[in-house]
């Protein structure tokens, strides 16, 4: 357990006024300097109530009280925030900047009996540990190129958590290139479907071109609009490079006018070999975050949300991804880790992300060890230690961002995240104009996204 003392208090300046933050305790203000130091000073020195300014006295009664650390898996067993299913590594499409290993990946589709399996184990699992949702999430790959595999999990899953009275819940990340009969599939029998789609024609053919190098934007579409009113939750999940990054507020306004999402979620393009042979490169992190700022009051115009993932969480956690929260994933040949990248992807940053195999197409196999270190690896991030965002965030991606060993130094992905979650303190705090102002300071930015530390206490005032 990580200890706090007063460090896990934030204080983060915005232009000419500083955000006080501490998630530990559910707090957050805007003060200006004064204010800030006679916080600093006063839990300094313990200062008695009535030396401090009365009007700060609301705030110190708070700050003053121990923090909550947020719930973490706990127990020898594993206890998965949801069962991964990667149900191929092969792609219908031919996107420059994928690294899920599709272009080189083998065909090979997920045995039928190692998915029923998988879903089996989940499902008694769940019912030794009383819980009541069975969660399940596809990827791929183009996870629709193997429909037998997605079927047979979604009709085993519904009739053992008939059997056993859960609750089951799925999700898919596609792009939608699977044709009308698959994606009435889709809209009838998954919950929400996360649609790769990068916006407007160009972009989404120069982004994600099929293979042939014939556009997608067709295809994609038509799933949209499909999808717009089918009885499933449309997520439009838009990837940005350097091409689409000015217009970000755009595409949001066009996707709301022209489907129906109830969410679009915006991501950086990885900075692939293959995306920059095509002159792709991922934004400026400091554009990406005015962007998407932008974007978001955009699409709140019409009342649909945008998300950015290592965002501001409403609780605190350890983690912002699938690794750390006991995520298990099946890959098609029976591997089980807790990342949906291929093994290379981990290993080449010193990571060790499996978790067990399949034994015998029948049985999954977990190793009890494995949990535990992926647990502890999530608590121990360098750099993220004296950052506002480390019960947000987290650290992010663990592959791309926080791998052990990484530089301490912040990365651009830091840089977008600082600023994107400072805007969202300030929206929470209902200063949504304050927010607005910032995003177009170019000094302000700086001084908020590059601060080597964020800790109050070691703040110079
Ligand atoms: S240092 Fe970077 S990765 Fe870590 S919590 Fe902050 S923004 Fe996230
Ligand atoms: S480590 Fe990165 S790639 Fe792997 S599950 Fe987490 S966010 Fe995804």
């Amino acid at each position: 357990m990580p200890d706090l003392s007063d460090r896990h208090i934030f204080i983060i300046p915005v232009q000419d006024k500083f955000l006080l933050h501490a998630p530990l305790l559910k707090l957050s203000a805007l003060v200006n300097r004064s204010a800030a130091g006679a916080i600093r000073a006063a839990l300094a020195s313990g200062a008695a109530a009535e030396n401090a300014d009365s009007r700060l006295q609301p705030l110190l009664d708070v700050l003053r009280q121990p923090p909550l650390l947020p719930p973490a898996p706990n127990g020898a067993e594993i206890s998965p925030a949801f069962l991964g299913i990667v149900t191929t590594r092969a792609c219908n499409s031919a996107c420059v900047y994928c690294d899920f290993g599709a272009p080189g990946a083998s065909g090979r589709a997920m045995d039928l009996q190692t998915a029923v399996a998988a879903v089996d184990w989940y499902a008694r699992l769940l019912k030794q540990q009383e819980k009541e949702l069975l969660e399940i999430h596809f990827f791929g790959g183009e996870p629709m190129t193997a429909p037998a595999v997605v079927e047979t999990v979604v009709h085993r899953a519904r009739l053992v958590a008939a059997r056993e009275r859960l609750t089951p819940y799925f999700e898919i990340s596609t792009n939608g290139l699977c044709g009308p009969a698959l994606l009435a599939f889709l809209g009838d029998y998954v919950n929400r479907v996360v649609l790769s789609f990068d916006g407007r024609e160009d972009i989404q053919n120069l982004h994600r071109p099929l293979r042939g190098g014939r556009g997608s934007y067709p295809g994609v579409f038509a799933a949209a609009q499909y999808l717009s009113d089918s009885p499933a939750q449309l997520v439009i999940r838009c990837c940005v490079s350097q091409i689409n990054v000015d217009i970000m507020e755009d595409t949001a306004r066009w996707f709301c006018e022209t489907f129906n999402p109830s969410l679009i979620n915006f991501e950086i393009m990885q900075p692939v070999e293959s995306a920059a042979a095509a002159g792709l490169y991922p934004p400026d992190p400091y554009e990406f975050a005015a962007n998407f700022i932008k974007a978001r009051r955009a699409a709140e115009s019409f009342g649909i949300k945008t998300v950015y993932a290592a965002d501001l969480s409403t609780e605190p956690v350890y983690t912002s991804c699938p690794v750390g929260s006991d995520t298990v994933i099946v890959s098609p040949d029976g591997r089980i880790s807790s990342c949906y990248l291929l093994p290379e992807k981990w290993q080449e940053v010193g990571l060790d992300l499996a978790l067990g195999e399949m034994r015998g197409r029948r049985e999954l196999a977990i190793n009890p060890a494995a949990v535990q270190n992926i647990r502890a690896m999530v608590t121990n991030k360098p750099r993220c230690e004296k950052c506002f965002c480390r019960w947000s965030c987290a650290g992010g991606c663990h592959v791309g961002n926080t791998y052990p060993g990484c530089s301490a130094d912040y990365s651009d992905y830091c840089r977008q995240t600082r600023i994107i979650s400072a805007c969202s303190l300030l929206d929470e705090l209902n200063l949504p104009e304050m927010a607005d102002t910032l995003i177009d300071d170019r000094e302000a930015l700086p001084a908020l996204a590059c601060r080597e530390s964020d800790r109050l206490m070691e703040w110079e005032v």
